[in-house]
């Protein structure tokens, strides 16, 4: 079995991913950058969310794992203490894989030429460049409301529990195959209206944004922002793609919830 690992870079991460890297190699596995069965982050979510880009080319051939060396993480649930236990169970069992769903955002431009398109295991982002931001949404093709506001949040499930949470939007099992809508501060007075709720689609209905009087936005794609001019349309659904977790013991999504918000 082929493995990479991919650390925050911080001095306490670093040392266990080098620890790791070692541990496996004692156990035959091989260190392999470029196609790994098996990748390892060692950090936070934030690092995963990092490894996840690095290695999407090959998602339907790579299941991740994620160790936390700071607090509990929805990706990153193993602790720095249970590495050994890790390292044995990825060598020496045969693990189940759970597979979460991804977030598809197509951006089309005015210009025509080719769209561009993305893929998020948290969520994207859609703000103005300057100003308040303005969107036609449509869902399945039909025009759903005018959007003023700072901003649209597009949320996969297992990113329900980061940015989408802070605006006030659902927690969504992963096991549920949907995408969640969430306003940023919408503007609703008697002349400009939103629902206000979030919004939850299955995976076969699209979002379709589309700009009214500005042109250039500010995307997000999990960590990563791009600027994108000339904006035609940003389409959102559910991707056909999955991320796959290797899964070594049982952590039910609700105690991780429960662990990382309430009490522990
Ligand atoms: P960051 O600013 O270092 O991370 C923001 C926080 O979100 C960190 O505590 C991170 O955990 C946590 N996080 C990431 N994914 C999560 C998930 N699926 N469930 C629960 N918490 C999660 O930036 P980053 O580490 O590069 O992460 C990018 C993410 O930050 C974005 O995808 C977005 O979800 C989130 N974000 C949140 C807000 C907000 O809540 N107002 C605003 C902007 C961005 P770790 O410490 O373990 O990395
Ligand atoms: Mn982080």
């Amino acid at each position: 079995m082929k493995f990479a690992i991919t650390s925050k870079g911080d001095d306490k991460s670093n040392k266990l991913m080098q620890r790791m890297k070692m541990y496996l190699q004692d156990f035959e596995l091989t260190l392999d950058e470029e196609r790994p069965d098996i990748v390892i982050s060692v950090g936070g979510d934030g690092t995963l969310l990092y490894a996840f880009h690095r290695f999407k080319y090959r998602l339907d051939q790579t299941a991740f794992v994620g160790v936390h060396t700071g607090h509990l993480g929805f990706y990153a649930d193993w602790t720095p203490d249970e590495i050994e236990k890790l390292v044995i169970a990825i060598a020496k069992t045969p693990y189940q894989v759970v597979e979460y769903p991804l977030l598809e955002v197509i951006v089309r431009y005015k210009h025509g030429g080719v769209p561009s398109k993305f893929l998020a295991l948290n969520e994207s982002t859609v703000k103005g460049v300057e100003g308040t931001l303005v969107m036609d949404i449509e869902i399945k093709g039909q025009q759903f409301e005018t959007f003023r506001g700072d901003g649209l949040c597009v949320s996969t499930p297992s990113g329900s529990t980061a940015y989408n949470k802070a605006l006030g939007g659902a927690i969504i099992h992963p096991s549920i195959n949907a995408i969640q809508i969430a306003e940023m501060a919408s503007i609703n007075n008697r002349v400009f209206r939103t629902v206000g709720s979030p919004l939850i689609l299955p995976d076969h209905h699209t979002c379709m944004m589309k700009p009214v009087n500005q042109n250039d936005f500010i995307i997000t794609i999990d960590h990563l922002q791009v600027l994108q001019r000339d904006v035609k349309s940003i389409q959102y659904r559910v991707s056909d793609e999955k991320i796959r977790f290797a899964r070594f013991r049982p952590f039910p999504f609700w105690k991780r919830v429960r662990d990382s918000f309430i009490a522990d």
